[in-house]
């Protein structure tokens, strides 16, 4: 029998190269997403995809992490197998955050502070050029769709994004965001979100979160529709509690 409380609602989320690609506590991006959708009543189903596994059957997500110029060059063949598949999934609006490393590979290309191109699938008009100097801390940013985004930086890469191409906020004069040059972090193109932020970003920043959510639930099911007993409430709201207070300190600490 089926009804509104014991109906299933799976949720697939594709955690892409986890053994490679997860530094600086990305992958509490995944455990995030795993517990707020169960939160909200969905049945959440993690798919961890390194090089060579199969693509899932069905996807309703994807998240992928950070890495170091050697993670990147170890996933790239296997990446490039999967371009056209992932191309396909963002233009029909499958939610994805892509961090660091991985937000380098979903731009144009990345050439290495030694001068090595790795190029990237172009879902997101931008390319990134290695350089000496590494750009690290916390960071705020101010998001027209998320309002302030707090999170932490740390890479060599300087981004440059396309004309036209929408960042995910805009940082402050001790931000270094995409460059350290034109103020702009991150991009956001249809319902992809590549960023800088580590931290991990998802834990802090809840609106990222439940737009990912959101966009995930309308896809499958037409509509997102949370269903939060007086427990998850709870749960829900000890979260935030700590965000703001994971936000509060990260945020007084900028460098
Ligand atoms: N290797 C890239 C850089 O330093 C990405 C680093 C990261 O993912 N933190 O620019």
């Amino acid at each position: 029998m089926t009804n509104e409380t014991t109906e299933r609602r799976p949720i697939d989320v594709v955690s892409l190269y986890p053994n490679d690609m997860n530094i600086y506590g990305d992958s509490g991006n995944v455990l995030t997403i795993r517990r707020r959708l169960a939160l909200y009543g969905y049945e959440p189903v993690i798919h961890h995809y390194n090089q060579g596994d199969d693509w899932p059957g069905h996807v309703d997500m994807i998240l992928g992490g950070g890495g170091q110029d050697s993670g990147q060059s170890k996933i790239i063949d296997d990446f490039f197998t999967r371009a056209d598949l992932l191309r396909s999934l963002a233009d029909d609006g499958v939610p994805m955050l892509m961090i660091c490393g991985m937000y380098q590979l979903f731009g144009e290309y990345f050439e290495t502070s030694e001068g090595k191109r790795l190029d990237g699938i172009g879902v997101i008009g931008a390319y990134t050029v290695g350089q000496d100097v590494r750009m690290i801390g916390n960071l705020v940013e101010h998001s027209s769709d998320f309002g302030d985004v707090i999170g932490y930086e740390n890479h060599s890469g300087q981004t440059f994004l396309r004309e036209g191409v929408a960042p995910l906020g805009h940082v402050n004069a001790e931000g270094r965001g995409n460059n350290g040059e034109d103020h702009t972090e991150g991009a956001r193109v249809n319902n992809v979100i590549g960023t800088y932020m580590h931290g991990s970003l998802l834990p802090k920043n809840p609106k990222i979160s439940d737009f990912l959510i959101a966009k995930a639930a309308e896809r499958r099911y037409g509509a997102f529709e949370p269903r939060v007993g007086d427990a998850a409430k709870a749960e829900l709201d000890r979260l935030e509690h700590f965000a703001v207070e994971a936000r509060r300190v990260a945020a007084s600490r900028p460098r």
